[in-house]
């Protein structure tokens, strides 16, 4: 029982349309029981994050929008009413699993835990929802390991295939957070390619990258950063939109590009921070692409030795 799964029914009502669907997380979560990994997972429902919990890394104006949505108090018709409360419902469970995943890795309760939750966060900064984002759920448990178990730094990656910009613009003061991003670019949101810091390692790469050139960019860019920072956990902003069979992206990833990625961050947890990573469900909308590649995740976060993935 070394890795737990969090989830939430209402992250299933949430329906903003295609192509960030329900089935999102229906379809990971098939393929997990399917291949056998749940019964070695300890599954949790993720709490409601608290008003303290998302200030942290949200302004009040943020968090405002989102609890006028979840009341009544709008002038909208009934179905939009129970689409605002569900999306407002369902993004407050999902800020909220990153912070009771980080508090059962802090307990040594578990050593690492994967999030299936809906909507994604990265896009989310401080001020605005964005994307399909609404609260920066990763975010949301960086500060809370930072802040609630006062930890001095902390490392995010980001292997989704747009930007994290919110999650940039979240921690770009902060010095405590190395943030470390892969993404294509020029593309959606357009940014990340001009930052200049210390602690933010951006590394756009052009349409058509390929699994190989995706390692590269890992082993000469993110690891060196990680070993120089050596931080106290990890957190993955796990973005499977990079697959080569998802069309919302041009990289040309497949699973055992993102077993790889995740075994690298594992070694890197061993080495510095106990074991400890928390990974939550960013992009990812061709839903077999997405399943087969959450199970290569999820097997290396559970300490799976890498394999060789027959092609889906
Ligand atoms: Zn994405």
């Amino acid at each position: 029982m070394s890795t737990a799964y969090l989830s939430h029914p209402l992250c299933l009502l949430h329906d903003p349309g295609r192509p960030e669907i329900r089935d999102r997380i229906t379809a990971v979560e098939s393929r997990l029981h399917k291949s056998g990994l749940m019964d070695f997972l300890r599954s949790y429902q993720a709490p409601e994050a608290t008003v303290e919990q998302l200030s942290r890394v949200h302004k009040s104006s943020l968090i405002k929008w989102i609890a006028i949505q979840r009341s009544h108090t709008k002038i909208l018709s009934k179905e939009e009413q129970n689409r605002a409360i569900y999306t407002a419902k369902a993004a407050i469970v999902a800020a909220g699993a990153l912070v009771y995943a980080t508090d059962l890795v802090m307990s040594g309760k578990h050593k690492t835990a994967f999030c299936n939750v809906r909507p994604p966060g990265h896009h989310a900064t401080s001020t605005q929802d964005q994307g399909f984002c609404y609260f920066n759920n990763v975010a949301v448990g960086a500060a809370h390991a930072l802040d609630a178990h006062s930890l001095d730094k902390v490392a995010i990656v980001d292997f989704d295939v747009h930007h994290g910009n919110g999650t940039e613009e979240i921690f770009e003061n902060d010095p405590r957070v190395l943030f470390c991003s892969t993404f294509q670019h020029p593309y959606y949101p357009g940014c990340g390619h001009e930052t200049v810091s210390s602690h933010i390692v951006n590394v756009p790469l052009p349409s058509g990258t390929t699994g190989q050139q995706f390692r590269d960019a890992v082993m000469s860019k993110w690891i060196p950063a990680i070993h120089d920072f050596q931080p106290k956990f990890i957190f993955i902003s796990a973005g499977f939109d990079s697959h080569k069979k998802d069309s919302m992206g041009g990289f040309l990833l497949e699973e055992s590009d993102y077993e790889w990625v995740t075994s690298e961050i594992c070694t890197l947890a061993n080495l510095y921070c106990e074991g400890r990573v928390v990974s939550t469900l960013e992009g990812g909308y061709n839903l077999d692409s997405l399943a087969a590649s959450v199970e290569a995740h999820v097997r290396m976060l559970m300490g799976e030795e890498p394999r060789i993935f027959t092609p889906i």
